[in-house]
């Protein structure tokens, strides 16, 4: 007999970054989520940077105290004021108009440990060591198999089930959710090492004939080493790596080996562009890498994914019990989907230039690094597809040009800032105009006056994952604000749902 488990709203098969953001987000929405996770153990950290987008969100959780702490233990530096784009430098991340106007850099292993913190915080019913092995999809629910860490069959049921369990994703695979693109061509190393002199100096690349080199301290004393060597990237993802292959790329690149002396960790890994063209199928949605996979690209991989995730989770939660129509999960498809496209896109022209070392991409690369990086509107368009600034749900239908549109954080009335409203909240309502008597499921906030980005607006309606629902010049009426919460929950009746929760 299979252990019998208790229901839950959502079941989220996968605990790593997308997943444990969907989950946390969904319980916030007062969900009771479930996430399975085959791995007791950590695994070695491949992200090892958090962009500026994503510590906008996090900071709208309250969590950057968090984060900023851990990164701080692992290194002091650990803010990158100035970043790269195709393995070129100059992006001038220093300027972004954002209080987060870095990159930060932390071990994905720390992110997950600060995530699954997050989750449990949340309420989320995290079970490691427990292995989906398929689902039963019905009309109403989807019914998930498992085994525990003993090899116990176990079953749950609920409304809806998520994939976040990465790019080789079985709940994919057992949704029939077709996987399009192209498999590996060529292979890149990475490399955390200890060094016989450990070396101090803050991120530095290197590029010629032979390839190309980043190398930054990791934390503990390490260094990472992610090397493009161009005589070794026909060798399949499958063969080890060694030392002797890592120094003798790095003398060919860099001219040293830099007296590497042991490595933590060795990983080769490919540029396979694979890609769903739908994020859900009935009851069965996906999220994170179980959507595509990419080459890492300047380090942006993961946090597509949680952003991803912040927009699925609210979603989710307030469709799973209830709070908003299935029709709202459909939103989650047509607000990221495109941003997934023009990721690939983006991905695919970054491999392009980045790995031509023949003398006309290397001079190519030369030419675009010192003559068009430095402009600073191309700066601006390349700094915003990495950071997600550049992510807006504008459409061209909607009433106000804010609306969509990304919210970082700003003061607001008495004394205190969006952020510090938002982590305790869902639907925020931020007004120039004067009082208002709206129900719980939005908190309203009063303010002296709105950002820049909200292009003049007097009031605002602010989602749960801190983008515009609807802005207006003219103060709005209290039944105008309300037709605007109802629209962003996809609810077509004057009455919110009498469940409507108030975050
Ligand atoms: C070398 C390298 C460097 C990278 N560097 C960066 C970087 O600097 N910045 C960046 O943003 N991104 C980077 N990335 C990408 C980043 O690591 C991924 O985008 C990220 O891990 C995806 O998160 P995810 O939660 O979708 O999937 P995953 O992290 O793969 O998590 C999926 C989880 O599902 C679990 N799982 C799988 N199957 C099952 C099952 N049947 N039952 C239960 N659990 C299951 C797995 O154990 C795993 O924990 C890098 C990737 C590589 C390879």
């Amino acid at each position: 007999m299979p252990n019998s488990a208790p229901s839950a709203d959502v079941v989220i098969v996968g605990g790593g970054p997308a997943g444990l953001t969907a989950a946390a987000e969904a319980a916030r929405a007062g969900a009771h989520v479930v996430v399975l996770e085959r791995r007791t153990e950590d695994t070695h950290s491949r992200a090892g940077v958090i962009q500026p987008r994503v510590l906008e969100l996090l900071d709208a959780r309250g969590l950057m105290g968090r984060f900023r702490a851990a990164a701080g233990r692992w290194r002091p530096d650990f803010e990158v004021p100035r970043y790269m784009y195709a393995g070129l430098s100059g992006l001038r991340y220093d300027q972004l108009d954002s209080k987060f106007p870095y990159a930060l850099i932390l071990p994905q292993m720390t992110t997950e440990h600060l995530l699954a913190e997050w989750a449990l915080d949340q309420g989320v019913d995290f079970r490691r060591g427990v292995t989906y092995t398929g689902h039963t999809a019905h009309a109403d629910r989807v019914t998930v198999a498992a085994l525990d860490a003993g090899g116990a069959p176990v079953e749950l049921t609920a409304p809806y089930l998520v994939g976040a369990d990465g790019a080789r994703s079985l709940v994919r695979a057992a949704a029939g959710i077709p996987f399009e693109g192209h498999p590996t061509r060529m292979t890149a190393v990475a490399v955390d090492a200890d060094l016989a002199f450990p070396w101090q100096a803050s991120m530095r690349m290197r590029r010629n004939e032979h390839g190309w080199v980043l190398a930054y301290p990791f934390g503990r004393g390490t260094t990472r080493f992610i090397i493009v060597a161009e005589h070794r990237r026909h060798v399949p993802k499958t063969e080890p790596v060694t030392i002797p292959e890592v120094r003798e790329s790095l003398r060919l690149i860099f001219g040293t080996d830099f007296d590497i002396t042991t490595a933590r960790w060795l990983s080769r890994y490919g540029d396979a562009h694979l890609r769903v063209p739908a994020f859900r199928s009935g009851r069965v949605l996906l999220v994170g890498e179980a959507t595509r996979v990419h080459y890492p690209a300047s380090g942006i991989g993961m946090n597509y994914c949680i952003q991803d995730a912040f927009n699925l989770g609210w979603k989710l939660g307030r469709a799973a019990t209830g709070q908003a129509p299935d029709a709202l999960l459909d939103t989650y498809h047509d607000e990221r989907h495109p941003v997934l496209e023009a990721l690939m896109d983006d991905v695919a022209a970054q491999c392009a230039l980045h790995f031509d070392f023949s003398p006309g991409g290397l001079a190519l690369k030369d030419f675009v690094e010192r003559e068009l990086v430095p402009v600073p509107e191309v700066n601006a368009v390349l700094r915003d597809r990495l950071s997600g600034f550049g992510t807006s749900y504008h459409r061209a239908s909607d009433p106000h040009r804010a609306d969509g549109t990304r919210v970082d954080d700003f003061p607001v009335d008495p004394g205190t800032s969006y952020v510090e409203v938002a982590k305790d909240a869902g639907f925020v309502l931020v007004d120039t105009t004067g009082g208002r008597a709206l129900p719980a499921a939005i908190t309203t906030t009063r303010v002296g006056v709105l950002p820049r980005e909200l292009a003049g607006a007097t009031t605002a309606l602010i989602r749960p994952d801190a983008y515009v629902a609807r802005a207006w010049d003219v103060r709005p009426t209290d039944e105008e604000v309300l037709d605007a919460h109802r629209a962003a929950l996809c609810l077509a009746t004057a009455e919110p749902h009498p469940s409507a929760v108030g975050r």
